[in-house]
C-alpha cells in the first residue's frame, strides 16, 4: 500500500484496511493540531487510489472494514466519492463497513440525501472533531467553526442514518476557562446525541502554535487534578442515552469508558476516587498521543 506521509486513524480502526483518498487536511489551521502540518492538502489521483484498492483486493481479503484517510476525506466531490465507494464495493466485497474523518465543513458541503447515498454504498461511521462546545475556545483554536455550525453538521450525519463518533479535547481551554469549556462541550454533545464520544486530553506538540505557547509557559494547561475536574464536569453536563463514552485514549490520566447514561454514576465515582487519591493515575511518561 502506498501512502503519502504518516497515516493517522482512530484507535477503533486498528483492524481496518486504510485507503488514503486525500492527503492532509483542507483546513490545517487548528492551533493544537500537528497531524498534517507537513502535508500540503491534495486529492489523491485515480491511479494512486486504484493501486491501493488493487493491493487491498490482493492482500487484505480477511479484513472487513475500510477507513478512508486522511483528515477530511469527505471533502471530495460527491461524484468522486460515489466512484471510490463503488470500486470498494465491487473489488472488496468482504468489506462491511467504511469509515472516515469528516470536518464539519465537509459534512455541510453534502446534502442529507448525498450522505444517505454514501451510506447505501457502505459508509457507516463518521468521525467528527468537535474539540469544544465553547465558541471562545473554538475561535482561539482557529477551528474555523462554531458550536452551532458543528451541531448542524452532526444533525445531517444523524439524519442520514450514519453512526456519529465525536471527539472532544480536554485541556484545550487552558486552566482559566477549563470548567466553562467542559460545561459548554457537555451541552453541545447532549444536543448532538452522537453514538460515540471520545474525550482526549490535550498534549502540547512542539511546532504547533498552541504547543509552543504551552512549552514557552504563556498558555497554562490544567494540571492532572484540573483535567480530572474538567472530565468530571464534562460528564455531568453530557446528558445522552445509549452513547459509548470513551476517555481511555493514551493521553488520558485516568482511562475510563462506559455507556451513557447507564454507567454515568460509576464513571463519576471512579473520577472522584482518583481526585481523592484512591485510584492511581497513568504516569506522565506513559501518556501519548
Ligand atoms: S484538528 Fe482536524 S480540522 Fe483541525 S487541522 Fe487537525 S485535522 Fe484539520
Amino acid at each position: 500500500m502506498h501512502y503519502d506521509g504518516i497515516i493517522i486513524r482512530p484507535p477503533s480502526e486498528a483492524d481496518s484496511i486504510i485507503i488514503q483518498i486525500t492527503a492532509g487536511c483542507s483546513h490545517n489551521r487548528c492551533t493544537f493540531c500537528g497531524a498534517y502540518k507537513n502535508k500540503q492538502f491534495r486529492q489523491r489521483n485515480n491511479e494512486e487510489i486504484n493501486e491501493n484498492i488493487a493491493f487491498a483486493a490482493k492482500y487484505c481479503a480477511r479484513q472487513h472494514r475500510v477507513f478512508l484517510a486522511d483528515g477530511d476525506a469527505l471533502i471530495l466531490p460527491q461524484s468522486r466519492l460515489v466512484e471510490i465507494f463503488t470500486q470498494i464495493c465491487t473489488r472488496l466485497p468482504q468489506v462491511r463497513r467504511i469509515s472516515l474523518y469528516a470536518n464539519a465543513k465537509a459534512i455541510r458541503s453534502k446534502t442529507v440525501e448525498q450522505l444517505a447515498e454514501l451510506k447505501k454504498l457502505g459508509l457507516n461511521r463518521v468521525y467528527l472533531g468537535l474539540e469544544s462546545g465553547d465558541d471562545q475556545v473554538l475561535s482561539a483554536a482557529i477551528k474555523g467553526e462554531t458550536a452551532d455550525s458543528m451541531l448542524a453538521a452532526a444533525r445531517q450525519v444523524k439524519e442520514a442514518g450514519l453512526f456519529l463518533s465525536v471527539t472532544v479535547l480536554l485541556g484545550l481551554a487552558g486552566a482559566t476557562r477549563s470548567l466553562i469549556h467542559a460545561r459548554e462541550t457537555g451541552r453541545v454533545l447532549t444536543q448532538m446525541a452522537p453514538n460515540q464520544i471520545a474525550a482526549l486530553m490535550f498534549m502540547p506538540i512542539p511546532g504547533t502554535e498552541l504547543g509552543d505557547k504551552v512549552l514557552a509557559g504563556v498558555f497554562q494547561l490544567p494540571d492532572s487534578h484540573g483535567l480530572l475536574e474538567e472530565l468530571r464536569e464534562l460528564l455531568v453536563h453530557t446528558n445522552c442515552d445509549r452513547v459509548q463514552f470513551m476517555a481511555n485514549h493514551a493521553s488520558n490520566y485516568l482511562p475510563i469508558t462506559g455507556r451513557l447514561s447507564r454507567n454515568k454514576n460509576e464513571m463519576l465515582q471512579l473520577i472522584d476516587q482518583a481526585l481523592t487519591g484512591r485510584v492511581i493515575l497513568r504516569a506522565e511518561s506513559m501518556r501519548a498521543l
